[in-house]
């Protein structure tokens, strides 16, 4: 998100996808991801900017595609789910 500017989201349309990465409960690491398309917003202002900006407190992560117009909210989740070697680990 820092490597993104004012600049180069000023005026466009985004879509907001909400990513919940599945984490693998031996070693934290994802084992697959669901998108959910969430909204559309319009990075119309400095405030729509700084407002998008102060939400990923909420988050885990913030990514923005400047190319495809897309912000990606990640979280996580553990769905009690083991990689399978990581099975083979325990
Ligand atoms: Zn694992």
């Amino acid at each position: 998100m820092s490597a993104v500017n004012f600049e180069e989201m000023k005026g466009k349309t985004f879509t907001e996808i909400r990513v919940t990465e599945k984490l693998c409960e031996v070693c934290d690491k994802p084992i697959r991801a669901e998108e959910k398309v969430l909204k559309t917003i319009v990075i119309a202002d400095y405030d729509a900017y700084s407002n998008l900006f102060a939400r990923q407190r909420a988050h885990d992560r913030v990514e923005v595609d400047v190319e495809e117009n897309k912000i990606y909210l990640y979280h996580h989740d553990y769905p009690g789910d083991v990689h399978p070697d990581c099975i083979e680990k325990l």
